[in-house]
Formats: C-alpha cells, structure tokens, sequence
C-alpha cells in the first residue's frame, strides 16, 4: 500500500518491514521512497540552474547528481555511469555508507585543462561538462556549504609499458628519448578519465531527433530506469549509465590545443577480446598500439600524441552480441566472408553498428583540438564526424598490412569495401568474396 506525500511516496508492507533492517545512514528516512517525478518546491532546478554552455563555471553551474541530498539533484541520472548499479549493490549489501561523500583533497588534475573557445561555441560540446576537471577549484565554496558537487572528469599522470612498443625499440623504430620514452619501454603519460553528461536538448539537436522524442525512447529502452526522462522537462542535463571515455596524452597536454605544434591522435573504440587477450579476429589492438608508437614519435618530435579509448565495446552493441554475431558469420553458408561481413552483424543486432561517431568529437574540442596533423584511423564515420565538426585533417593513416592478424582480414576488406579509408583504394566484389575467415572447426 502507498499513500503520497509531497514529493515521496510512504512504502508500507513487506518493502518497509526489509528496510528496517538497514542501518540509518542516508538522510532519506528508510521507509520513504523520494519519487523524482516532480519538481520540489524551492528544489535544486531553481537553486542551481544549469546554463549550458554559459562562459564560466558560476553562470553555467553545477552539475549536481549525486543522492546524497536528493533536494540539490538538478540532473537525471546518476555518478559513475554504469558503474552507480555496483555503488548501489555495495550500499545494499552494507559495505558502503550511502551518505558518503568523496574527501576531494589533492585529487585536482595533474595537467591543467584550460577552457577552450569551443567550450562556450552553441551545441559543440554536448556529452560531458567541460567543467567537470574543476569542480573542486570552482565550486569549492559550496562544497564546502554542504552541497555534494562531484567530478565528472579526473585528469592524472601514468607510465605505459607494452610488448609491443619494446619490440619498435628492438627494431630500431623507436629510440629511448628518458623523458617521453624510457630505456625500460616505459611510456611517460597523462591520462583523462571523462564520465558523459550529456545535455539532452544538444544530443537531440546532434541525432536530428527532438528532444521529446530523444527522452521517450531513452525512457523505453533502459526498461523504465529513469522516469525524470519522461516526467521532468525541466531538467535538461542526463547522466546516463554508460562507459566512460579515456584520453590517453603522450607529450604537452598544452601542446593538443597550440595550432604551431603538429599533433597525432587515435580515436579508438573499445574492443576487449583483442586490445587486452589479443583474439585475432579484428585489428584493434595492432592499431591501438601503432596508434600509441606514432604517437611517441610526434611527441618526440615536438608535437603531441593523442589516444582517446571509448567505451563502445563490439560497436556498442556489447560483447554477447559480438560473439553471437562471430558464430553467425562463421558458420554461414560458404563461411566467413568478408562479402557479408556487416549484414550477419545486422542480422543479429538490428543495426550495422550502434558506436554513432556524432558525440566522439566532442571530447577532442574540450582538448582545444582544431586540426589534426596525422589520424591513426581509417574509419569513414570518425573521419566524417570530425571534419564535420570542424576539425581539420592531415594525413590519414592506415594500419600496416603486416600488422593484420590473419583471421582479421574479413573484417578490414569489409570495411574497406564500405568506405574506410584504404590508400589502395576499395577492394572489388571478386576480392570481397575470396576474403574468408578461418572455419570454427580450425580454432
Ligand atoms: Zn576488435
């Protein structure tokens, strides 16, 4: 049975009699549920009003999402993308105290990110807070006032070391330089992690949709998970639980965004089967790494190397379709075939592919990123959507054809075939057909 109150619902019945259980440590009481449906009276929309794209953290304001104070939320959605599902797991299995908030002391980024023009240029940036590296800087009073204001980007230093990269040393394409590359391999970084925020009425404006029609169906398809999408217009700025973005910078972070310094980048989508156990079936990770190895060099070389790794694991279709869609292609008739390479994907998935590059650029224009001198890329779709962002491009550069793992063919002739960028041109239909795969028998 509920009764309403303003703004919650009391919960009687078996769900209070669990939650007596639990410990008082929120400042919810235990036996309300705080609906989100609709605005508090005097409620955080009014307090701290978000300002997309306004010029300075004051006037644009806090993103507020944290549920430690529910009154302040002023966004939809929670911290963490999908990583808030283990917050709450770890809260309900008691390990974790649900009003705590983070000590930010000495967490401040260890290369400063400087606004950029494109920060504040309408609809340029529209799926992370450009703020969201400063919070700590600009919104410190509040913070200390009580308001739980939390980052949404942590900028830190690392050193790479990769088998790979030893081995261009060994053959004497990569020399030790003692402060970008080391003796050991080791590779000097700076690396940004970049949680999305993303600001609805901009992510409609970028899919060609409305925003209404944007939230019904971001409604729809997460099963009902995030009613405000639906119910509170007023709050324009989502968090939702997806990956994370990684920018990975070898040399002058200062450097992406100075247009006398040449800079060489890779946008790479995540694809765990080959970039971390190394499965031969695709070219990710050889490209990733000579992404990294021409990256070294432009660094070396007076410039700046930038990767940046996206959480859209198999297209952003997720690994069980992925490998659903390896058996269907494996155990076609006639084989592996890059002649049917994306309609099998389709077939299972309903879509070709599901990674959308019209939000990618976005993260490389909070860089200050205007021109690119050498993209490690040869994906048509990420060429596209950057030059129609407005970034310029130099040289295109395609992976080297000894770095194509066997079974991996059918996949890069594919590609080819259906607009990536390949200095020899498109592979024909004859071509298409005699590309296969290795048999699932053979593994
Ligand atoms: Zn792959």
């Amino acid at each position: 049975m509920v009764q309403k109150g303003p703004g919650a619902l009391r919960v009687t019945g078996p769900l209070s009699i669990r939650e007596a259980k639990l410990p008082m440590t929120s400042q919810n009481r235990t036996s309300h549920i705080r609906l989100t449906s609709h605005p508090e009276p005097g409620g955080a929309a009014a307090r701290f009003p978000i300002h997309w794209g306004a010029a300075t953290p004051e006037e644009r304001g806090p993103v507020i999402a944290s549920t430690t104070n529910p009154a302040d939320r002023n966004v939809i959605g929670a911290h963490g993308g999908s990583y808030s599902v283990y917050r709450a797991l770890a809260i309900s299995a008691r390990a974790m105290n649900p009003a705590q908030r983070p000590d930010l002391t000495n967490t401040h980024p260890t290369a400063e990110i400087l606004p950029q023009p494109q920060w504040f240029e309408p609809g340029k940036i529209v799926s992370l807070d450009p703020f969201g590296h400063r919070v700590a800087q600009d919104f410190g009073q509040w913070i200390g006032e009580g308001v739980d204001i939390r980052p949404t980007i942590a900028v830190t230093k690392a050193r790479l070391n990769l088998p790979e990269i030893l081995a261009a040393m060994a053959g004497h394409r990569l020399a030790a330089d003692g402060h970008i590359l080391h003796g050991s391999g080791d590779i000097s970084v700076t690396k940004i992690a970049v949680d999305p925020v993303w600001h609805l009425p901009g992510i409609a404006e970028r899919f060609g949709t409305s925003e209404n029609l944007l939230r019904r169906t971001l409604f729809e398809q997460t099963g009902g998970m995030y009613p405000e999408l639906v119910t509170r217009p007023d709050l324009k700025v989502f968090l939702p639980p997806i990956g994370s973005i990684t920018a990975y910078v070898i040399g002058e972070v200062a450097a992406i965004a100075d247009p006398g310094r040449k800079l060489a980048c890779r946008v790479h989508d995540e694809c765990n089967g080959s970039d971390v156990f190394g499965s031969d079936i695709c070219t990710c990770r050889p490209y990733l790494v000579h992404g990294i190895e021409e990256a070294v060099k432009e660094a070396q070389g007076g410039g700046v190397g930038l990767i940046v790794y996206n959480r859209k694991e198999g297209r952003a279709l997720g690994e069980v379709t992925k490998f659903l869609v390896y058996n269907a292609r494996k155990r076609q008739e006639g084989g592996d075939s890059a002649a049917t390479y994306f309609e099998r994907t389709e077939c299972v998935a309903g879509v070709q592919d599901a990674r959308f590059q019209q939000l990618m650029p976005d993260v490389l224009h909070w860089l200050g990123v205007r021109k690119i001198d050498r993209l490690m890329s040869m994906s048509n779709m990420k060429y596209d959507a950057m030059v129609e962002s407005g970034i310029e491009i130099g040289e295109r550069v395609a992976i080297p054809p000894e770095l194509i793992p066997p079974d991996a063919s059918v996949e890069i002739e594919a590609k080819k075939a259906a607009g990536y960028y390949s200095p020899d041109g498109t592979p024909g239909d004859n071509a298409l057909k005699s590309t296969v795969g290795r048999d699932l028998e053979k593994f």
